[in-house]
């Protein structure tokens, strides 16, 4: 689907308004000294002590260098105009505030943006190469952030599930796709500006106005790092994204699901996709380790949960598997007493998935019972596809696709340019 992008995101995105394209973008490779992107105050404040800030200073540096790093965004040192040049470059010596490579970066049909971004090892393994997508739309554009290199579970209709788990990616990597996207969107005040003053983006228009955590990976199996990068996500001194616009997506991993409420405060959302445990457990496996009925009721659990701050369920439409109207009626009493949203996902076909998307007409009859028994229900366009970034599709480019695949991919209706 096309969309027209309006006069100030056309001057920030010329190359968007002609088709899907792959640019190759270079950044300064980094080396492999620690980061200070993505550690709490306090860890801050330790990395200030080991650089020799005397403790009565702490605080106050801790507090200067979290503007410079999650208001203004600025990625070298040399910037801090407050800080003075011996602590500038002591701080240099030992860290880097470095943004990691993108490798390439390619903008749909539609203004959907993904990234491949590589980040260093940080002399811990290889590096590790994450996708990360951005989805203009009207009203807001939100942020998809993958939280593993591949994923544990091997839910049936997703590509990430057939890429192996490399790892949990760090906080510093979670937090670092969303700095990232911001220095590419332009979405940080300008940092070259004095400080107090107004940058030149902060009258304007938010282009990151939401985070989902529903890229790459199960966050609640990499529950610290994606609570820590969350925590700085949504400060209120720093990048400030309300709670209320971050969402995290679990396949169901029921026993962290109480405590994202309780110690993160975001909005929840739950990968359901099937309304009985038989069904749910070969599309959804992690369903045999927590059922539906432990899952409903840590949902019920779920902290802070009323009419204005709703659970959003995802449901997924996979033709003749679990589309039927009796599916729809099933959903609505599985949810009755909680208070919820239903996605409807079209299905997003990959090279060898076994399933096929519903028909459109069975996708609106299925929206319309799920309507009229009160539920906004809606169905998610697809956005994307065309760049091999709608949902589930999303697989890192360490493993390609070969041409045999990206001919399939075609011939299923979504040309994959990689
Ligand atoms: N692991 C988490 C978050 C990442 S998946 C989870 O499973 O919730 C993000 C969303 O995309 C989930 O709702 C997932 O079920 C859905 N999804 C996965 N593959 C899909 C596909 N091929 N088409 C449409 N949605 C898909
Ligand atoms: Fe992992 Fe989520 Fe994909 Fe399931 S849907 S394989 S949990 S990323």
């Amino acid at each position: 689907m096309a969309v027209s992008l309006d006069i100030a995101q056309k001057a920030a995105y010329p190359a968007a308004t002609s088709a899907a394209l792959a640019s190759t973008v270079t950044t300064p490779v980094q080396d492999e000294k620690p980061s200070l992107i993505g550690l709490n105050r306090e860890e801050l404040g330790n990395a200030l002590a080991a650089a020799g800030v005397p403790a009565r200073q702490i605080r106050m540096r801790v507090n200067q260098l979290w503007h410079w790093l999650y208001v203004r965004g600025i990625s070298d040192f040399s910037k801090m105009s407050n800080v003075s040049k011996d602590l500038r470059s002591k701080l240099e010596f030992a860290f880097t505030i470095a943004r990691p490579e993108i490798v390439t970066e390619q903008i749909s049909v539609d203004g959907t943006r993904k990234w491949l971004f590589r980040f260093p090892s940080r002399g811990a393994g290889k590096p590790v190469e994450i996708e990360t997508v951005y989805i203009p739309e009207e009203d807001r554009g939100t942020l998809c952030i993958s939280s593993q290199v591949g994923c544990t579970l091997t839910c049936t209709f997703c590509h990430t599930g057939t890429q192996k788990m490399v790892r949990n990616l760090t906080a510093e990597e979670i937090l670092g796709q969303l700095m990232l996207a911001k220095d590419r969107l332009n979405d940080f005040p300008d940092a070259d500006a004095p400080e107090g003053s107004l940058g030149a983006s902060t009258s304007n228009r938010r282009r990151i106005t939401n985070i989902v955590m529903m890229g790459m990976g199960e966050p609640l199996y990499n529950f610290g790092n994606v609570k820590k990068a969350l925590l700085i996500a949504s400060d209120g001194d720093g990048l400030s994204l309300s709670k209320r616009r971050i969402t995290l997506s679990t396949s169901g991993v029921t026993p962290e699901i109480v405590r994202t409420g309780d110690e993160i405060g975001c909005m929840l959302a739950i990968s359901l996709h099937a309304v009985n445990d038989e069904l749910r457990n070969t599309l959804v496996p992690i369903n045999k380790k927590y059922n539906l009925e432990t899952l409903l009721q840590a949902c019920r659990d779920y902290p802070g949960l009323s009419n204005a701050k709703r659970i959003t369920f995802e449901y997924v439409m996979l033709k003749d598997v679990n589309d039927s109207l009796e599916d729809a009626k099933q959903l609505v009493q599985l949810l009755k007493g909680i208070p919820a949203k239903i996605n409807l996902l079209p299905f997003n076909p990959w090279p060898g998935s076994p399933y096929e998307c519903s028909d459109w007409e069975q996708i609106e009859e299925f929206a319309d019972v799920v309507n009229r028994a009160g539920y906004a229900s809606p169905i998610r366009t697809p956005r994307g596809r065309d760049i091999f970034a709608a949902c589930g599709q999303l697989k890192s480019a360490s493993e390609r696709l070969r041409k045999s695949e990206r001919e399939a991919l075609e011939k299923a209706g979504s040309p994959a340019i990689l």
